[in-house]
């Protein structure tokens, strides 16, 4: 049994943020890393938008410098993965592998968010061998051959300009007759001849023999030009939004219908007091890694007043 004052789960920005945050008000914390060391981000090519970096950052330097910061104040990480919580007394139980059993006075839950899928029979077939939900770590199996991309957001049009500069040709698979990226990814998109946007299509399924060759979708589902299209492809990558990972905390924390964990207005405090919530587990609406970190901080924070009120 390891007895901690804050035990901070999950490894992104918020996490790290908050290391950083408790270890400076003297909380001692320990920080599980999780299953992706780093966080989301580590998923993106460059991070351009981060203050402070005005030539932008490559996301693992970003992330290993929050590590090394946090470190440097004290933080103590674990790598591994939490597999049961108990919220339900005080201090807070939490089980790392299913062994290793922490007892802390606080908690910050900063378990970000995972890639959706479409669903498909198909892209299960395929997992790992030709459909992948992140470009910058798969996109070089994929040197001078063509992919498509589903998704018509700032991701899709990320993973598919990224891409672009690898393969053949990219095809994004948009489901509505316009995307929703950011003008200034919409440009880059659009501008980019390596790029065909197929606007109004879904994917039926994928094909191939023991690996994606191909695709079968369908322009206009239900209109009276409704039509069948199949595109030869060697990759197909989803990017099509994210769902929180909070299924572990299911039965304490008050979560909204997608799982996104519910906080107190704008404070990281949960329904649980002395569990706090930061970062996109509980963000369906910014989703940004300085605002994922603001909120990082904001959690320490509070955890610091939590520990000092008992
Ligand atoms: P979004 O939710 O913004 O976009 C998801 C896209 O996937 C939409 O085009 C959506 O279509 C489509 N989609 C969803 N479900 C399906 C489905 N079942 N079949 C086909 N298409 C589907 O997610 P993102 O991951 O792109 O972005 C999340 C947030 O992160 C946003 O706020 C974004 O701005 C931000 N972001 C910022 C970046 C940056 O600033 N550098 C980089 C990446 C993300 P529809 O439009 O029809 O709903």
């Amino acid at each position: 049994m390891n007895k901690v004052k804050c035990l901070i789960i999950g490894s992104g920005p918020a996490g790290y943020t908050a290391a950083i945050y408790a270890s400076r008000a003297n909380l001692q914390p320990v920080l599980i890393e999780g299953p992706q060391l780093g966080g989301q981000l580590t998923t993106t090519t460059e991070v351009e938008n981060f203050p402070g970096y005005p030539d932008g950052v490559e996301p693992f330097t970003m992330m290993e410098d929050m590590r090394r910061q946090a470190e440097r104040f004290g933080t103590q990480f674990v790598s591994g993965i939490v597999t049961k919580v108990d919220f339900s007394v005080s201090p807070k139980k939490v089980i790392v592998e299913d062994t290793e059993e922490y007892e802390a006075d606080a908690v910050i839950v900063a378990t970000g968010a995972s890639a959706r899928y479409l669903g498909l029979e198909s892209e299960r077939t395929y997992r790992g061998r030709g459909v992948s939900a992140c470009a910058t770590c798969d996109g070089f199996f994929y040197r001078k051959k063509t992919v498509a991309v589903v998704g018509g957001g700032d991701t899709a049009c990320e993973e598919a300009s990224y891409l672009a500069g690898l393969c053949e040709k990219v095809y994004m698979i948009v489901r509505k007759p316009y995307l929703r990226a950011s003008e200034i990814m919409q440009q880059r998109v659009l501008n980019n001849p390596k790029i065909e946007v197929l606007f109004e299509h879904n994917t039926l399924q994928l094909t191939g023999e023991g690996k994606v060759q191909g695709a079968d979708l369908v322009y206009r589902k239900g209109e009276a030009d409704e039509a069948m299209h199949h595109i030869d492809i060697d990759g197909f990558f989803l990017a099509i939004g994210h769902h929180p990972n909070t299924e572990l905390f299911k039965d304490y924390l008050h979560r909204d219908a997608e799982g996104y964990i519910l906080v107190d207005g704008d404070s990281p405090r949960t329904n649980v007091p002395g569990v706090f919530a930061a970062g996109d587990c509980a963000d369906p609406h910014y989703r940004q890694a300085i605002v994922a970190a603001g909120s990082g901080a904001k959690a320490a924070i509070e955890a610091d007043k939590y520990i000092k009120s008992l």
